[in-house]
C-alpha cells in the first residue's frame, strides 16, 4: 500500500461564468469579448461621481434559468452588496456582488464519470456579480496595461459543497457545467477565452477522518484538463508535506501548466477585509414565483432529460446518447433527424460516424454542416430498403449529396449508378450464367467443399458490376446450389 492511499482528498470548486448578455450588468456598455482595449467603457463603468448603476434584467433571468436547471432554491428578495478592495483593474474601488442573499442556494449537478458511474455534486450557492477589468502583464516590457472592457460585465459564481474526492470528478463536473450553460444559452463556456473560470479548493485528510484538513485555493487553470492536473498535483504535494512532518498553510496558489505544479501566490492567514455593505444605489430585485414559472416555460430540453429519452425511449446505448448530447446543435439535429426516420440506432451512427468523420477531415465545426437532417433520413431509408450498400452510401452518396443538396438521395444514387439490384429474376440469370462456367467446382461444392460458395458469389457480383444486393445474392446462390 502506498502512503498516498492512507489519505483522502476533499475538493470544492468555485466557477465564474460570463453571461451572454448584450450589455454590462449595470450600464449600457457593450459586454462583448474582444474589441479595442478600453472601447466599451462609459462613466458608469468607471464609477464617476454622480453616475448611477441600473440593473440589467437579463442577468437575473439567466441566473433564474440556471437555478431552475440545477434544482436550486431561488430567492425572492435579492440584495446587492459592495465588496471593497483596491486594485488597478477595479475602477470603482468596489465590486457589486451578492453577499448574504445569493439568488440561488442548494441544488446539484450530476457528474458522469469515466467508469459509467454518476456523482451528485451539491451546490452551495449561485450569485450574480460584476467582473473586474483585465491587467495585461505580458504586452509591455515595463508596465502593466489595463483594459477595462471587461469591467462591469455580468458573471454568475457557482460554488459547490466540498463534495469532490478527485481531479477526475472535478473534470467530469466541469464538463457538465459547460454543457448545461451552453444548452441554456447563458454562457459560451469557453475556458480558453476566460468566459468560464474555475478556482479549486483542495485539502487532504486521513481516510475515515471526520474533520477536513486545511484548504488551499488554486487559481489560473485555463482548461478542464489543467484543473484536473492542478488538483492531482496539489493532493500529492499536501500529502508529501504532511508525511514529512510539515503543516498545510491556508494559502492561494497558482497552477504552472508547463512544469505541472502549483506555487504560492499569497498567504490567506491574514484574511482580506472586504468591508461588505448593502449597495445603496440599487433597489432589491424581487423574483416572483410567477416570473420563475415564465422562465421555466421557455427552458429548452436539458441534457439529463435528453439522456433519459435517448436511452430509454430510443434505446440508444449510453455511449451513443452522450456523444450526441455533448453538443447542443448535434442533439437538435438528431431530434429533427428522428422525426424523419425511426431507425434511431442508424441515425445515431450516422451522426457519430460519417458526419463527424466528414467534419473532422475538413477541420469543420458542426455548425458548418449544412446538409438537412431529412437528407440523412433519405440515405438511411435507401440502406434499410436494401437499395444501396452501406459502403456506397457512406463513401459516395453522402459526400455527393452534400454537394447537391437540392436533389433527393435516390436521384443522386441513380445518377452515380449506386442503386443495387434487388431484382431476383435478373440476379438469377446472372447466377445461372456464372455457375455454368464451373461445372467441376459445383460437384466439389456438393461433395462438401462449402468454402467455394464465396467464389460463386464473387463471380456473380462481378457480372452485376458490384450492384447485386449482397444479402439477396448470397441467398439465391445457396438456393440454386442446394437444388
Ligand atoms: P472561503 O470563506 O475561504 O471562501 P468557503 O467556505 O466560502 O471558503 O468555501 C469556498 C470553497 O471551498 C467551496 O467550494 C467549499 O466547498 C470549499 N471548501 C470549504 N472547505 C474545504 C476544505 N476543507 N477542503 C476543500 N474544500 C473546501
Ligand atoms: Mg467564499
Amino acid at each position: 500500500m502506498s502512503v498516498y492511499d492512507k489519505y483522502e482528498a476533499v475538493i470544492g470548486l468555485e466557477c465564474h461564468i460570463q453571461l451572454l448578455t448584450q450589455t454590462k450588468m449595470y450600464s449600457s456598455d457593450i459586454a462583448e469579448y474582444g474589441g479595442l482595449p478600453n472601447s466599451h467603457v462609459s462613466v458608469v463603468t468607471l464609477g464617476h461621481p454622480g453616475t448611477l448603476p441600473v440593473a440589467n434584467e437579463r442577468t437575473i433571468e439567466f441566473a433564474v434559468k440556471l437555478g431552475i436547471a440545477v434544482n436550486a432554491n431561488i430567492r425572492e428578495e435579492n440584495q446587492f452588496a459592495r465588496k471593497n478592495y483596491f486594485y488597478a483593474d477595479l475602477p470603482k474601488g468596489y465590486q457589486i456582488t451578492q453577499d448574504k442573499t445569493p439568488i440561488c442556494t442548494g441544488g446539484f449537478i450530476t457528474a458522469k464519470l469515466k467508469d459509467g458511474k454518476e456523482k451528485k455534486i451539491n451546490l452551495t450557492r449561485i450569485h450574480v456579480e460584476e467582473d473586474a477589468g483585465k491587467s495585461l502583464h505580458d504586452i509591455d516590457a515595463f508596465d502593466t496595461l489595463i483594459d477595462l472592457n471587461r469591467a462591469g460585465t455580468p458573471l454568475l459564481e457557482i460554488v459547490t459543497e466540498p463534495d469532490f474526492r478527485s481531479g477526475e470528478e472535478a473534470y467530469a463536473y466541469l464538463t457538465e457545467v459547460r454543457k448545461l450553460v451552453r444548452y441554456l444559452d447563458i454562457c459560451d463556456g469557453n475556458m480558453e477565452e476566460g468566459s468560464l473560470r474555475c478556482d479549486a479548493n483542495i485539502s487532504v485528510m486521513l481516510k475515515g477522518s471526520k474533520t477536513f484538513g486545511k484548504k488551499v485555493e488554486v487559481k489560473n487553470m485555463n482548461s478542464f484538463r489543467n484543473v484536473q492536473r492542478a488538483i492531482d498535483f496539489e493532493i500529492k504535494r499536501q500529502i508529501d508535506v504532511i508525511e514529512a512532518g510539515g503543516e498545510i498553510l491556508g494559502e492561494t496558489r497558482s497552477f504552472d501548466a508547463v512544469n505541472d505544479l502549483t506555487f504560492t501566490l499569497r498567504s490567506k492567514e491574514n484574511a482580506n477585509d472586504y468591508r461588505y455593505f448593502p449597495e445603496p444605489d440599487l433597489q432589491p430585485v424581487f423574483v416572483t414565483q410567477e416570473y420563475i414559472n415564465s422562465v421555466k416555460a421557455q427552458l429548452p430540453t436539458l441534457p439529463d432529460e435528453l439522456f433519459k429519452t435517448y436511452t430509454q425511449t430510443y434505446k440508444l446505448s449510453e455511449y451513443d446518447a452522450l456523444q450526441i448530447i455533448e453538443i447542443k446543435e448535434v442533439a437538435l439535429y438528431f431530434n429533427e433527424l428522428i422525426s424523419h426516420t425511426s431507425n434511431y440506432k442508424s441515425a445515431a451512427n450516422w451522426l457519430i460516424g460519417n458526419v463527424r468523420a466528414y467534419l473532422n477531415e475538413r477541420a469543420m465545426n458542426f455548425s458548418d454542416f449544412t446538409l438537412a437532417p431529412k437528407k440523412i433520413a433519405e440515405i438511411i431509408a435507401l440502406i434499410d430498403d436494401e437499395k444501396i450498400s452501406n459502403a456506397a452510401a457512406s463513401q459516395r452518396l453522402f459526400p455527393a449529396l452534400i454537394e447537391k443538396p437540392n436533389k433527393t438521395a435516390e436521384q443522386i444514387a441513380t445518377e452515380l449508378d449506386l442503386l443495387q439490384n434487388s431484382d431476383s429474376g435478373e440476379i438469377q440469370k446472372l447466377i445461372d450464367e456464372a455457375l455454368s462456367k464451373f461445372p467441376e467446382k459445383i460437384t466439389e461444392y456438393k461433395n462438401g467443399k462449402l468454402g467455394l460458395l464465396g467464389l460463386f458469389v464473387g463471380e456473380v457480383m462481378k457480372l452485376s458490376k458490384g450492384k447485386a444486393d449482397p444479402k439477396l445474392l448470397n441467398k439465391l446462390v445457396k438456393e440454386t446450389l442446394d437444388k
